[in-house]
């Protein structure tokens, strides 16, 4: 597969600046010493500049190098420390980011990034996953899910469920707008990872109502989902995850031959 040309859109500096152009349009506190577009943008550089902790970028972020690159890069000119890093981007809410995946995608569109990536009838595979990101006995919200352990014990936890356009021959893979599984406002129960994937794809259908899909994942979607998205009957065994055994064309219960 051929590697897409690093194109001026694509390029590193011009994708940071459509980040901070959409996370300037989320509602800030003007009281706030630092805004909240320099929290989202220390975010995207704790894991851009490839840091293995928030505490060595803690460490590192006064450091010359650090500072110089947190500045021309990210355009950060005062980077948060540790706590307020945490508090201010606790408030935000996750649905807030999903305009910069909308917007980072049409740039990859526009800039031919998905060639190639097309495999069966010029659909996409999309691949869905759950992972967990925190857990707990005791730190908790209002928001976790609770796993409640036959010895008594209670773990507290936050999963999301990530989505990401694969191919087989191709190493990398294009990010979407991850969906966190968290426990609904007023919910008594937890929230799974089958009620996201629900909200996931109906935010994908409704942000891209023209991308040809086919999805790994069992037939849990509702059926106007199904009549859009082709989907595929996840293999038992992961070594077989990139081979579709049997693919389910848009709202038809019998798989299509390959
Ligand atoms: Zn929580």
């Amino acid at each position: 597969m051929r590697t897409p040309q690093l194109r001026q859109a694509l390029s590193a500096p011009s994708l940071l600046h459509t980040a901070r152009q959409c996370f300037l349009e989320i509602p800030d506190d003007p009281s706030c010493d630092i805004p909240l577009v320099d929290h989202l943008m220390a975010g995207l550089a704790l894991f851009g500049l490839k840091y293995p902790s928030l505490l060595q970028f803690d460490e590192d972020r006064r450091a010359g190098t650090t500072q110089a690159n947190l500045r021309a890069l990210y355009g950060i000119e005062q980077a948060p420390c540790d706590t307020r890093f945490r508090e201010r981007l606790d408030e935000v809410d996750p649905r807030a980011l999903r305009s910069l995946y909308r917007h980072l995608f049409s740039q990859l569109q526009r800039g031919k990034g998905l060639e190639g990536f097309s495999y069966l009838d010029g659909h996409y595979l999309l691949s869905l996953d759950g992972t967990g990101y925190f857990s707990s006995s005791k730190v908790h919200c209002a928001q976790c899910g609770e796993k409640h352990h036959r010895n008594g014990t209670l773990t507290f936890y936050h999963q999301m469920l990530g989505a990401v356009l694969v191919h087989p021959d191709c190493k990398e893979v294009i990010p979407l707008a991850p969906e966190p599984i968290l426990k609904q406002d007023g919910a008594k129960k937890n929230d799974c990872e089958r009620n996201a994937a629900k909200r996931l794809l109906m935010d994908l259908r409704r942000e891209h109502p023209h991308l040809k899909l086919v999805c790994f994942r069992q037939p849990c979607v509702d059926r106007d989902l199904r009549r859009t998205t082709m989907y595929v009957r996840r293999p038992a065994s992961p070594q077989n995850y990139l081979i579709p055994a049997q693919v389910f064309s848009a709202g038809h219960d019998k798989p299509i031959p390959l």
